[in-house]
C-alpha cells in the first residue's frame, strides 16, 4: 500500500482545500477569445460576449461594455 512520504502540512492542507484559488494552486488554462480577445477559461464560453467555438450560446446585454455589467449570469451577489 502507498504510504505519503511526508506528513501534510497546516499550511500546505489549507491551500489544497482553499478550492484551488490561491495563487500557488490556481492553474486554470486560460485563452484568448476568438470572438472579443478576452482572456478566458478554456472549454467554457466567453463570459464578456457569450461565444464558444464561434457560436453564440448566451445573450450578454452588451458585448462592448462588458465590465461594468455581469449581473445575469448567477446573480447569486448576497454571499
Ligand atoms: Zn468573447
Amino acid at each position: 500500500m502507498a504510504v505519503p512520504k511526508k506528513r501534510t502540512s497546516v499550511r500546505r492542507k489549507g491551500l489544497r482545500r482553499a478550492g484551488h484559488t490561491h495563487k500557488l494552486y490556481a492553474n486554470v488554462p486560460t485563452m484568448k477569445c476568438p470572438n472579443c480577445q478576452s482572456l478566458t477559461v478554456k472549454h467554457h464560453l466567453c463570459p464578456s460576449c457569450g461565444h464558444y467555438r464561434g457560436r453564440a450560446i448566451i445573450e450578454v446585454a452588451s458585448p462592448q461594455d462588458a465590465e461594468e455589467g455581469g449581473h445575469e449570469k448567477g446573480g447569486d451577489e448576497s454571499r
